[in-house]
């Protein structure tokens, strides 16, 4: 088997393909529940805390239960009408039952899933990097998609692929251990000491708890020396998004913005190509 994947790279990637589009059908649902089964562990906890009632359980949710159904008629989804990006493609983008319209994130969602993980084995080969960074790279997906709808970055994503990211290097897969221990550590510690100087100064919250940990969990997988450049990168593209949306939606400066994204893209685009990038930076300055 490995032998025929060492040999036929293009098999490879077409396998992570299909996967890719299969993990991104289930991304949708961890996407869109697990923000709401967090809301309810939240409310139960606040309840107890202040001494509350407790408010009554209401059905079953979970990542499995209730099945999916259509938002607008309650029909519950069949196998068929679950395959990845072809269902849409069938239906044209409408619900089977009522024909009501289906949002088209969910078959871009999975495209890029699918996309994401062919670029990966194609960048990587086959081997445990491509499998490690697989499974990165669905992490990075689903908590940039949570932290642009709901402006959060849940723990229970983000430290499990944090810890993930020592563990892998452990093996040196991706940098030495060392590197990738004071990545985690200078991740954390950069942004949370800007976090504090923008709060000493201006007496605001300039950004999430959850951005130092994703720093940290980039760290963790890269080591520290792609820390410059992603939060150069996540920066700039930060800045230009944040532009064109104050133009399109005429939204102000001070309105928050997930920062969660971006550093989730640029890390991503560090841990793939970060050592290229800089040996051309190095280069072009006439370094080497
Ligand atoms: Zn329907």
């Amino acid at each position: 088997m490995s032998v025929l994947l060492n040999e036929h790279p293009w098999t490879f990637v077409a396998i992570a393909l299909v996967l890719g589009l299969i993990v991104g059908s289930f991304l949708n649902v961890l996407v869109w529940r697990l923000p709401k089964m967090l809301e309810r562990e939240w409310r139960a906890q606040a309840h107890e805390v202040l001494g509350l009632p407790a408010e009554p359980d209401g059905p079953t949710y979970n990542l499995m239960h209730p099945n999916s159904c259509c938002p607008h008629c309650d029909h519950p989804i069949r196998p068929w009408e679950n395959i990845p990006l072809l269902s849409y493609l069938i239906l044209r983008g409408r619900c089977a039952h009522c024909r009501g319209a289906i949002s088209p994130r969910y078959p871009f969602t999975e495209l890029a899933c699918g996309l994401i993980s062919a670029g990966v084995t194609w960048h990587f080969g086959f081997g445990w990097e491509a499998a490690a960074v697989l499974v990165l790279s669905w992490g990075l997906l689903a908590m940039s998609l949570i932290d642009a709808d709901h402006q959060l970055l849940p723990d229970v994503l983000v430290l499990p692929l944090l810890w993930l990211g020592l563990i892998v290097n452990s093996f040196g897969l991706l940098t030495t251990l060392a590197d990738a221990l004071w990545g985690t550590v200078i991740g954390y510690m950069s942004l949370w000491s800007v976090f504090w100087l923008f709060k000493l100064v201006t007496g605001k919250d300039g950004m999430g708890h959850g951005d130092f940990k994703l720093l940290a969990l980039l760290g963790a997988w890269g080591g520290w020396q792609l820390l410059p450049m992603t939060l150069l990168m996540s920066s700039l593209v930060g800045v230009v998004v944040g532009l064109i949306m104050m133009r399109l939606h005429k939204t102000q400066a001070s309105t928050p913005m997930p920062f969660g994204p971006y550093l989730a893209i640029a890390g991503w685009i560090a841990v793939l190509w970060g050592g290229q990038i800089t040996d051309f930076y190095l280069q072009s300055v006439g370094f080497r």
